[in-house]
């Protein structure tokens, strides 16, 4: 049985050693575009403030990986999915191969989502989805440091991760504006007494907000980014943070069923049965999507059981909760998700 996974993030990982625990036949293989290893996605809004985090952010090395029993394809971008001959073309180092698989496992994971009106400037702002994304981060502020200057960073999203982020930019020493559309900060997921003690939380630790803005666009002035809002005002750099995107767009140029992720069945399985989904790329029948470290892991955990016949019934969602990792921030009531 060969099984091939897309994707090694928690979804990715988990499931394939605990998989390769449970089956010793099979021939398992990890494709990843990534090259720095397993790294932990939650602690990329920590890059700032946290010393020596480009070592301490990797949970594994492709390496150790291999040493479990498993293969890992890294710096390959799958370009296709051939469901006829079970097949997907990989872009390695510039060259096209086929890679059969008898079992396909989509663990692609999501990209930062860009509002359409923002995306003419790409070359504008940043973005925090990857390690990729933080390094290019931190290479930026480091040019600053090195010149004895701090930034002045806009960030634009006042939900979880922008918030996150424009906290420990902050606790990191940067000056720090945010631009959010509502008129309360992670208004989906807090309720109104929370996040008012969030406000009063981020501005303490140097943080300006801005509510109720409509962010319109960027453009570029000389070495500086404007926000184009009713406030004027322009910055060293932009991180747009406005939500994540499942990456759908292998499994819709296949043909599999996809709506806000890849539709799957209660039991993981996609529109094609040889081919599962699951993390943030996979969209459940209640409509959700299920993007947070602990059901994810008991998704990959699931998956392994059931394909080996340990498991008969359908997934069950775990109760979990998160936490915003806003420093100084703890919410007194319990999130909405
Ligand atoms: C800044 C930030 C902070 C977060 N904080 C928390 C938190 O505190 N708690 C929490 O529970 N959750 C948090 N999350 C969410 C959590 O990290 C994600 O839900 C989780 O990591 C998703 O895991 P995944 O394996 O599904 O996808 P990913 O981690 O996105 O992995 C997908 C992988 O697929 C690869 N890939 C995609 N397409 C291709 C292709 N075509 N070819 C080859 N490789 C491909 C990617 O390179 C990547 O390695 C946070 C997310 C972010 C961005």
């Amino acid at each position: 049985m060969r099984v091939v996974i897309i994707g090694t993030g928690i979804a990715g990982v988990s499931f394939a050693e605990k998989y390769r625990a449970l089956s010793t036949d099979a021939d398992i293989t990890l494709v990843t575009r990534e090259n720095d290893g397993y790294y932990s996605r939650p602690l990329l809004s920590r890059g700032f403030s946290k010393d020596g985090i480009e070592q301490s952010i990797i949970l594994k090395t492709f390496d150790k990986l291999r040493a479990g029993g498993i293969s890992v394809i890294n710096g390959t971008e799958i370009t296709a999915i051939n469901r006829s001959d079970k097949t997907l073309a990989i872009n390695g180092c510039g060259q096209e191969k086929s890679l059969p698989y008898d079992r396909l496992i989509l663990a692609q994971g999501s990209a930062a989502f860009v509002p359409p009106p923002f995306r003419a400037d790409s070359d504008l702002f940043f973005c925090l989805n990857s390690f990729a994304d933080l390094k290019a981060l931190r290479k930026f502020r480091q040019a600053f440091l090195n010149a004895n200057k701090r930034p002045h960073w806009a960030i634009i999203g006042g939900g979880l991760i922008g918030c996150e982020v424009a906290s420990d930019l902050a606790i990191a020493g940067d000056k720090v504006t945010l631009f959010h559309a509502m008129g309360s900060l992670m208004e989906r997921q807090l309720v109104s007494d929370d996040s008012a003690l969030l406000l009063r939380v981020l501005q303490a630790s140097g943080v300006q907000v801005l509510l109720n803005q409509a962010v319109k666009g960027f453009a570029k002035q000389d070495e500086k980014v404007c926000v184009k809002t009713d406030v004027i005002g322009s910055f060293d750099a932009l991180i747009v943070a406005c939500g994540f995107k499942p990456n759908t767009a292998l499994a819709e140029k296949a043909g599999l069923a996809t709506g806000r992720g890849i539709t799957v069945n209660p039991y993981l399985q996609t529109s094609d049965d040889a081919i599962y989904a699951l993390g943030d790329v996979a969209e459940l029948p209640d409509g959700k999507l299920y993007a947070f470290i602990l059901p994810i892991r008991s998704q990959a955990f699931w998956l392994a059981e059931f394909l080996v016949g340990q498991e008969k019934n359908a997934w069950i969602p775990p109760v979990f909760t998160t936490k915003a990792k806003v420093h100084g921030f703890e919410a007194v009531h319990a999130y909405h998700l």
